[in-house]
């Protein structure tokens, strides 16, 4: 059977090398023509010897996912449609800066967590993506980026899992990803530099702090659980008495002394300065006195069945003030590829739902559409 080399990182690459009957360090030489020089051909594997390289053609491809489209926007945003079999396609981001070029990278076809103002949410679940699958984003996007830019350097410094779906829900497929990304036979990246953005798994954010620590950004939404359960179905079952002191047990572990807390602004919903008064006194209660968290404001990105409006510009202004004036470091993300639909939550992709996520979403909106104000699922303590 044919394998893909790109499921595999540099310890699972070695264990492939042996089986072949090869010494584990030409995994190493392997490992650095594929993702540092991008190569797919086996015969450009120059330094190789011609019998090494028979037996890699006969048992081994390198194949990443074909891509389906690609949209330049006029701030240089590019974003790229892969096809991953089956009716699926998902979405990957480049967004460049003037100190950086940030990549990212989706690590489901979907998602189940059904958060209501998420485009993919809306979409329901269809799978898990492969660590091949997830690692050909950024080794697709790299390589494709040096010959576009003519740039002989390393294009993408950044990573970020914020494309579609919730990549702590993919955990095995992750770990393996996330490793490439770091090892310095493959991209390099610092651990500062790439983030798993979470809606809030508890358990997982546990298990990556003891095997991958990375940069962490958590997905808040809402100062309370009755709020949080409305916008982020998962609250249910992973209240805040469970995540704050996930995140904070996390900072022990992470490469920065801060969590990124994500919080989506929504005309009327969450926005109010009440919700940031709110906000202030929930990460007070868990800081201990110190200051352990950021917050970025995201200005809802609309799509048609959200039936949500972004919040006024004022409103954010005030809102990130109230936070500020408290001594939160606050920031509010600039939207980036607005006119090719490549903003934070609008990444759509396509998903043939296998889970009941979608139709439940649908149903939701028409109720969303009549009541027009949130109708909490539990009325939980404020914390
Ligand atoms: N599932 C992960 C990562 C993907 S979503 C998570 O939820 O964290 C990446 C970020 O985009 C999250 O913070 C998410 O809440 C935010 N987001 C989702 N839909 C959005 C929208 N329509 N407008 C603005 N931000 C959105
Ligand atoms: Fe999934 Fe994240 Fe969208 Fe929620 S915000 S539905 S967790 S992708």
């Amino acid at each position: 059977m044919t394998v893909n080399l790109l499921d595999f990182d540099l310890e699972g690459l070695a264990v492939f090398c042996e089986r072949l009957g090869e010494k584990r360090f030409r995994a190493v030489q392997l490992f650095r023509w594929i993702h540092q020089k991008g190569a797919r051909q086996f015969d450009d594997m120059t330094d190789l010897a011609k019998v090494l390289r028979e037996k890699l053609k006969g048992s081994a491809c390198i194949t990443p996912m074909s891509v389906v489209s690609q949209h330049v926007s006029v701030d240089g945003t590019i974003k790229w449609l892969f096809d991953v079999g089956g009716g699926n396609a998902v979405e990957t981001v480049f967004i460049p800066e003037d100190d950086r070029g940030t990549l990212c990278i989706s690590t489901q076809a979907g998602c189940a967590m059904g958060c209501r103002f998420c485009s993919t949410g809306h979409q329901g679940f269809s799978r898990n993506l492969t660590t091949g699958e997830i690692i050909g984003q950024l080794w697709f996007a790299e390589h494709f980026l040096r010959a576009y830019l003519k740039c002989e350097e390393r294009v993408i410094s950044n990573v970020v899992m914020m494309g579609m779906g919730e990549p702590l829900q993919n955990y095995t497929a992750l770990i393996p990803a996330l490793r490439m990304m770091l090892d310095d036979h493959g991209y390099g990246l610092s651990r500062r530099r790439v983030t798993v953005s979470t809606s809030g798994l508890v358990k997982k954010i546990d298990l990556l702090a003891l095997e991958c620590p990375v940069a962490l950004a958590v997905s808040l939404h809402a100062p309370n659980n009755a709020l949080r359960d409305y916008l982020v179905p998962l609250n249910i079952k992973h209240p805040l008495e469970q995540l704050l002191p996930a995140c904070l047990n996390y900072l022990a572990h992470a490469p920065r002394d801060f969590i990124t807390f994500e919080y989506c602004m929504l005309d009327g919903v969450n926005d109010q300065p009440e919700h940031a008064l709110e906000l202030v006194q929930l990460v007070r209660a868990y800081g201990a006195g110190k200051m352990w968290c950021k917050f970025n404001l995201i200005g809802f990105n609309p799509f048609p069945q959200s039936g949500l409006q972004r919040s006024k510009p004022a409103q954010m202004l005030t809102f990130a003030k109230i936070l500020m004036d408290a001594g939160i470091t606050t920031t509010v993300r600039k939207t980036r590829g607005d006119d090719i639909d490549a903003a934070c939550g609008q990444l759509a992709g396509d998903v043939k739902d296998r889970t009941r996520v979608g139709e439940r979403m649908a149903r939701q909106r028409t109720i969303l559409l009549q009541v027009q104000t949130p109708e909490p699922v539990r009325q939980a303590n404020n914390h």
